[in-house]
Order: structure tokens, then sequence, then C-alpha cells
């Protein structure tokens, strides 16, 4: 496909997802919770059901025809996975449950071996709860300090105060590629190379990256970057952590099991290769099989035909949104990703929420579970609408015509 995302082929796309083609309380259903999940496109589902109903068997160790079929079939993904972030060899391709075990992966195994009494870890005032918990866990066990890089007022990340940040003790920064809560696109190059001038790694959440932003870890240079499929079009319960072959090799393994050893004495086990040392036990075999499906889905479309098809989506709600009288729009940064997030004057950002699911209309709102960075901007919560390649500007006029209608009923 390979074309620009217009109104015509939006419609086409649109087919490709039966759950959107659905009345939700007599409206037909809008779907702006993007960043917490994407919807499924039928070659996802589908490819689901042919392994269930065609090949379904245990990998890599089989050596009859349906486990040959469903390891190649993983394999696949590890490779379309390898060429999607352009890294260096498939074997720096880990299969996790998602963002969060690749954190918890990394923080475990890298950072119970390498930090050392009084070293440091950054991380920044916009990161997700998984990308601020188990460095709290890691650095309370290993007597480490954990820094965080400011918030600027509009949401960008105060690259001045990081640079004073990094001292020779930071071992490790970990920083959001995109904010899920404001949208912000952080410069992560100029995070990556700073980090390495004062010799830490750095590990990368692209939990809001994947479906929206080029992302090249052999040019950014990072040594660990996060995916989930399920915001990429793909199953839940299947992501990768990618990392740097020469990194990867020094760590433990996370987890201990089947498939992760080479050979196991009571005395003595030695340890698989990359990537198995680091996936142990049955893995999530189909969902990590549509996961390619998904990926060749936004490779089709290009990620900048979605990338310029949800600017203009999110450049009009923008401007919408911050017409309406009461409105705050939280996040304000010039390069975002396509993530509305506002307050209205005294209105929980529950009601509103509550309010625009009776239209149909579905939001998240919430802390986004980013609650330091709620608090920074002195607020519970935030009504989030985010977009997706199927999203319209009709949505987002239906859901101007909802807040409209909620401003004058709460006045
Ligand atoms: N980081 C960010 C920025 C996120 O948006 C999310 C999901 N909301 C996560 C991490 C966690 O991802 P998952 O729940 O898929 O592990």
């Amino acid at each position: 496909m390979n074309s620009q995302v217009t109104v015509a082929n939006v419609a086409e796309i649109r087919k490709q997802f039966p759950v959107l083609n659905q009345q939700v309380n007599g409206r037909n259903l809008v779907y702006f919770d993007n960043a917490a999940t994407t919807q499924k496109p039928l070659r996802v589902i589908n490819a689901l059901i042919e392994y269930y109903t065609g090949y379904n068997a245990n990998i890599h160790r089989g050596i009859h025809t349906l486990a040959e079929r469903a390891t190649r079939a993983y394999e696949e993904t590890r490779q379309a996975a390898k060429d999607f972030i352009n890294a260096n060899f498939a074997e720096e391709i880990i299969f996790v449950r998602g963002v969060t075990e690749a954190i918890n992966l990394v923080a475990s195994s890298y950072g119970r071996t390498f930090l050392q009494l009084g070293d440091e870890v950054i991380i920044s005032g916009l990161e997700h709860h998984s990308n601020i918990v188990p460095w709290q866990l890691v650095c309370e066990e290993r007597r480490a300090y954990l820094k965080i890089i400011p918030v600027l007022e509009n949401g960008e990340l105060d690259l001045d105060a990081y640079q004073k940040l990094l001292t020779r003790q930071t071992k490790i920064v970990a920083v959001n590629h995109a904010s899920n809560s404001l949208g912000t696109i952080n410069p992560i190059k100029e995070i990556i190379d700073l980090a390495h001038q004062a010799g830490a790694v750095v590990l990368i959440d692209g939990a809001q990256a994947g479906a929206h932003l080029p992302i090249d870890v052999q040019q950014l240079d990072c040594d660990f970057y996060c995916l989930s499929s399920h915001k990429m079009y793909g199953p839940t319960g299947t992501g990768i952590l990618y990392g740097k072959r020469e990194v990867l090799e020094k760590m433990p393994p996370y987890q201990g099991g089947g498939e992760m050893i080479k050979e196991v004495t009571f005395a003595k086990t030695t340890y698989n290769d990359l990537p198995h040392k680091f996936e142990a036990g049955t893995p999530n075999i189909a969902d990590t099989i549509a996961f390619k499906s998904a990926i060749d889905f936004i490779n089709e479309i290009g990620k900048e035909n979605i990338a310029a098809h949800e600017s203009t989506l999110l450049a009009y709600a923008t401007e919408k949104a911050g017409a309406l009288p009461g409105v705050r729009i939280i996040g304000q940064a010039p390069h975002k990703v396509s993530v509305l997030s506002f307050i209205i004057d005294d209105i929980h950002p529950f009601d509103i929420g509550q309010m625009l699911d009776a239209r149909g209309i579905a939001v998240r709102t919430g802390h986004h579970c980013t609650q330091p960075l709620m608090d920074q901007f002195g607020v519970e919560g935030t009504v989030r609408a985010s977009f997706a390649v199927y999203n319209t500007k009709d949505e987002i006029d239906h859901m101007m015509e909802g807040l409209t209608r909620i401003i004058n009923f709460m006045k």
C-alpha cells in the first residue's frame, strides 16, 4: 500500500477493523483510547485463528511438522521486529510480555548486576509508572540513587537540568520516546549521546512510539529499546526488548526454566545463547506470531503516512478543544504524538469520560499511570483522547459536540 492515508483510504482501513463497526450506547463507536491499546485489524485476528486451527504446537523443542511450522512463524516475527527497528542481529530481539516486562528485565538483570552503592539511575518526570517503579525497586536494593529530569511547563524535558544530573556515578538513563500522558516526543538521540558521554547505558521506553515514530536503534545507538505489540495494532501479552548484543551478553538471565539453558546438572547450569537466555518457559506463541501481521500492517501503510494523518487529527483536535470555554490543554510541546490531554474547569475528568461514553466516545481519564507528572501540573488526572490511523475528523467533531454539551450542562 504505502500510500498517503487519506479520507478515502481511512474508510478502507476502517473496514479492516471489525470492532470499530458497532454502536455503543446507541451511537457509532468513536474509539479514542489508542494510547492505552489500539484495535486489531482482521489480519492479526486471522493470524491467531490460523495458528490455533492450523499449527498449534510448542516451539523450538519439537521436531514434528507442526512444531517446526510454529517455530518458523515465531522466528519470523523476531526477524520482522529486527527489521522494524533496524537492529543489527535477530538475537538482539527478546520476546517479553510488553514494555513493563522489558523494563523489569533490564532493571533486574542489568541493574542488580551493575549498580553499586551510591550509583545513580536517571529517569524523567514524564515516565509511566512502569519506567519508575522497577528502578525504585532496584535502587532501593542496591542503595543507588534515582534522579529525575524535570519537566518544563509546556511538557518538554529540561535538557539543561538533565546535563547537570549526569555524573560519573550515572550508570543507567531510562526515558520514554514519547509520553503517554502529554504526547511529548523526547529528543532521545541527544539524551542517549549525553548519557554515553557520561558512561551510562540507556533504555528507551518506546510504548508510545511503536505505531507512530521512526525507530532505528543503530542510528540511535541506544542500549535497550522496548515495545508493546498491543499499542501497535497487535495482540496483548507480547512485545520486545531490544538490547545491544554485547550488553545482553554481559547480563545474567532474568528468569530460570526451560529453553534458557544449555545444560543443567544439580551442580551447575550453563545458559543458552541469545536470545533464548532471556526467554525461559513456553512463551506467548500465538500472540507473538500474530504480532508480525501488525508490523506488516504498519509497514504497508507506512509509519510516516500514519504519523502525518495523526498529526493532522491532533492539530485539528487541539485547535477545536482549545476554543472551548474552560478547556486547559495539558502538554503543549511543539513535537507530540497524537495525544490530546485536557481538563475542563472544575468538571472531574471521570465525569467527562462517563458523559462521553454515553455518546459512544471512548477516551481515557485519570492519571494515566503517571501520578508524579499529574502532581506537577496540579491535577488529579486529565481526559486523554489519543488518535490512530483509523480515526477521522468527523469523530473529533463528535467529541467536540459532546464536550460542548457537557460544558453547557455543567454550567
Ligand atoms: N510506558 C508507556 C509510555 C506507556 O504508555 C505504557 C502503557 N500505557 C507502558 C510503558 C506500559 O506498557 P505495557 O502495559 O504494555 O507493558
